[in-house]
This record gives structure tokens, sequence and C-alpha cells, in this order.
């Protein structure tokens, strides 16, 4: 309740100053509208001090550049007794959007490289509003022929800002932005029913009588939504379908906001029109560049992470199998010979069992890195074939090759003198091994060299299992 006295307090102070003050009441209800959005600029700083930056900053810098544009304005009316507002605090009206678009259209978690050019455009488009008003306006004023075409730009970028900020809302999937942008929705709605009205009903109007307390409200509101604070709940159900399409969807403001006030220029100054399209069309073209390029390491990422096992670094399974497939298919068309190695560590369970999983992770990713340095033909794949099993393809191998590969691993393991509970005392492995016989499925060609894997098992472990030729 106290969250919504001291608002409700603001109002009848400044409702009272404007009716006591007589003459000074221009003067008396500027400064009322300068303190507004400066205490809302101050409950964003402390929400986001408290919970994190991402959207408040925009809000807490937006605030003063309005609060900026009021003072400017009461310099040029009160102390310049100049008619209505000045280029100066039009510009800072406008000049206030900016930082808005930015948050709205540049999602935080983009590398910085996509974040700098989103800011480079958001400068241009700060630059662009600067030179629109300055075509519109001078500093002693602006023409009444001029103020049309202000409001529309005010009109254009504040429901740009309303609109999209519902779209993101709707969108948003992180419930503790959803609160960011629920408050940027509920005052961005405000703002722009606010300045329609006065820009278009009120324009003639002089600061010091009873419109300027609806000047007050949006910046009131979003004082206090900023102190209530917390999560958003969500609106409605939007799939992640559409979370996507926004997200993708949200960058093109800046370029679309460019590419509209380029438009406006364009009767007055077609060649900064003109560089203001290239510049939105370069600029978006160049992040798009960069979201592809950080994409395509994003898919190199991913088919790493699915072709190799994450605990021992060697292939895993599925890798394993495309492989097996593949290489079978290349013999049936090419001939050649193939040999599949299955490796199984001698006694894990009681390794596992005496010294802890810990170290029986150790041991997979000692085993794996002897054999892999054993496996040293370019087109020979280790892989992890599960548990504390490895396969070991050797493309081009015969039964005696790769004999002499599995001799050599296993002697490879065993000479790594990796202490073990296991009756030798150290980490040894039984290898069964299988040459592919012509037209052999790949599962039949396994269970091949398990089966030589179970013989060398049962003859004793540590040591090598052949399988007898398919077919033979
Ligand atoms: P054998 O000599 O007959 O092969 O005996 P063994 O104890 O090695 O028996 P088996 O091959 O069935 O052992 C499999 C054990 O490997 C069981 C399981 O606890 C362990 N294991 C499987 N995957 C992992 C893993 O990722 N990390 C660890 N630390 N242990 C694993
Ligand atoms: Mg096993
Ligand atoms: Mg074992």
């Amino acid at each position: 309740m106290r969250v919504v006295a001291w608002p409700l307090a603001f109002l009848l102070l400044h409702a009272l100053l404007i009716g006591l003050a007589g003459d000074e009441a221009e003067s008396v209800s500027l400064h009322m509208l300068i303190a507004a959005p400066m205490m809302a600029g101050l409950a964003c700083l402390w929400r986001g001090w408290r919970d994190g930056w991402e959207g408040w900053a925009a809000l807490a810098i937006a605030m003063p550049l309005w609060a900026g544009g009021m003072a400017a304005s009461m310099v040029s009316i009160v102390w310049l007794s100049a008619q209505g507002e000045g280029g100066a605090s039009i510009l800072l009206y406008v000049l206030y959007g900016v930082p808005l678009i930015f948050a709205l259209a540049s999602p935080a978690d983009e590398p910085w490289p996509v974040r700098l050019v989103d800011g480079v455009l958001a400068a241009a488009l700060g630059y662009f509003f600067f030179r629109y008003v300055f075509t519109q306006s001078t500093l002693s004023g602006t023409g009444d022929g001029n103020i049309a075409a202000i409001r529309l730009l005010f009109d254009l970028e504040n429901a740009y800002i309303a609109a999209f900020a519902l779209i993101r809302l709707l969108a948003c999937q992180d419930a503790r932005f959803r609160g960011f942008l629920r408050t940027l929705c509920l005052y961005a709605a405000a703002y722009l029913l606010v300045a329609f009205y006065i820009n278009h009903f009120e324009w003639q109007t002089a600061f010091g009588s009873w419109p300027d307390l609806m000047i007050d409200l949006p910046f009131l509101m979003l004082a206090v939504l900023a102190i209530i604070g917390g999560e958003g709940q969500a609106m409605m159900r939007t799939g992640r379908r559409f979370a996507h399409v926004v997200r993708a969807g949200s960058p093109l403001l800046l370029p679309a906001t460019l590419l509209t006030v380029s438009a406006l220029l364009l009767r007055q100054d077609a060649g900064l029109a003109v560089a203001g399209c290239i510049m939105a069309t370069l600029g978006y073209g160049l992040r798009s560049i960069l979201v592809q390029l950080r994409s395509y390491d994003e898919q190199d990422r991913l088919e790493r992470l699915s072709h190799f096992d994450g605990l021992t670094g060697v292939a895993n399974r599925r890798r394993f199998d495309e492989m097996l497939r593949r290489e079978l298919a290349r013999m049936r068309r090419q001939g050649g010979a193939l040999a599949l190695i299955m490796v199984d560590i001698d006694h894990f369970k009681l390794l596992n069992d005496h010294h802890g999983h810990l170290v029986g992770d150790a041991r997979l990713q000692e085993v794996a890195a002897t054999l892999a340095a054993c496996a040293r033909r370019g087109g020979d794949l280790v892989a992890r074939y599960g548990g504390e099993e490895f396969a070991v393809l050797l493309p081009g191998a015969d039964a005696v090759e790769a004999a002499e590969v599995a001799e050599r691993m296993r002697a490879a393991v065993e000479g790594r003198v990796l202490v073990s509970p296991a009756p030798d005392g150290v980490v040894t492995v039984s290898i069964g091994l299988a040459q592919a016989g012509a037209g052999e499925e790949a599962q039949a060609l396994v269970d091949r060299a398990d089966r030589a894997l179970y013989d060398a098992k049962r003859g004793g472990r540590n040591r090598v299992g052949v399988a007898v030729i398919a077919g033979a």
C-alpha cells in the first residue's frame, strides 16, 4: 500500500502547486515534470542493481534523457521566454527511445561483436533522430508547420517501443526478464497514450495546467512497478517456435526504425536518407553474418559432442556404429580388408569397488588414451563402445595385422602399470578380434569379435582372442 501512497502524494503535491502557484505555476510544474522521470530512473537503477542490469539499464538511461528534455524546455520557456519547446528538448525526448529500442532489439546474450553492431546501429539511429529533429525545428522554437512531422516521429517511436515490448513479453521464456518486459510494456503503453493525447490535443496548452498531471502518470507507474519488481507470469502459452521467431526477428527493430527515420528524411535531405538506408542494410547484413558464423561454430560444437565420448575423448558409440556401417559398405564396393577389435578392462568392478568411481573414470581415460596411441593409421578409429569396453575399427587390416595391433594394445595397457586390485596388481585388458568376412553384416562382425573377447576372458584374461574367419 505504501508503495502507491507516495505517487499519490506526488500527484497531489503537483496538483496543489498548479492550483496555488499562480504566475509561478508553469515553472513549478516544470520542476515536477523533471522530478517524475528522475524518480522513475532512480527506481529502475535500484531494480537493476538488485536483479541484474539487463533491460533496467536502458530504462535508467532513458529516464534522465527525458528529464533532460524537460529541463531544456524549462530553460527555453522560463529563462529564454521562448514559445514552446526548443530543438534541444525535442531531440532529448526523441533520444530517450534509443536505449529502449536497443534493449528490445539486441538480446543480451549475443556475443560482443553482435552487440557492438547493434550499438552502432542504435548510435546511428540517435544521430538520424538528431538530424531529423533539426531539419524540422530551430533552437528558437518549432514552427507550426513542422509540428506535425515531429508528432509523427514521436507517435512512430512510441508505437514501435510499445508494440515490440508486448511481442517480446509474449515470447519471453525467462521469468526474470519477463518481469522487466511486463513493466516496460505497461509503462510504454501508458506513455504512448499520454504522449498521443498531449501531442495531438493539448499541444497548444502551456505547462502549468492540469494536463501536466497526466504526464506524471507513466513515470509514477514505472517507478512503482520498478520498486515492486518480481518475476512476470506468462501472459499466455506461446510455444518455443514463437519465441525463436521473435528472438530472430527482434534485431530487425533497429534497422527498421533507422529505415523509417531515413524515409521521413527523404524530402529534406535525400543524401542523408540514402546514407541511412545503406547503413541500416549493411548493419543488419553484418549482424546476420556474425550470427550465422556463431551458429556454424555452434553446429561444429554440437557435432563434436554428438560424435565423441565426454569422459574419454575418443569416438562414441554412435560414431562407431556409423563408421562400421560405412566401412563395411566400402569393403563391399571396393573389396579389401577390415578388422574389428573389442577391448574390455579386466576386473574393472573390483577397481571401482576398491578405489571408487572417480579413480575408475581416470583409469578409463588412461586406457582410452593408450589404445588411441596404438591405433596409428589414418582411418583407424578407437571408440568407447559402452561402460569399460572399447571398440577399434581397422580399415584395410587383415587378421594378422589386427592381431599385431591388438597385442600392441594389450602390452601397452599392461606396460603403463596402472595400480589395480586385480590379481595381476595392474590394469590389464582382454581383447577379441575379428576380420570382416565378405558381405558380413555389422552385427554379425561385432558378435564374432565379442565371442573372441569372451574366449580371451575365459582363457585367463590379459590376452588376445582371435575369431575364426567368417563362414569358415
Ligand atoms: P571382467 O574382467 O570380467 O570384465 O570383469 P569386470 O569387473 O570388468 O566386469 P564388467 O566388464 O562386467 O564390468 C563392468 C563395470 O564397469 C561395471 C561398472 O561399474 C563399470 N563401469 C562402466 N562404466 C563406467 C564408467 O563410466 N565409469 C566407471 N568408473 N565405471 C564404469
Ligand atoms: Mg565389460
Ligand atoms: Mg571388464
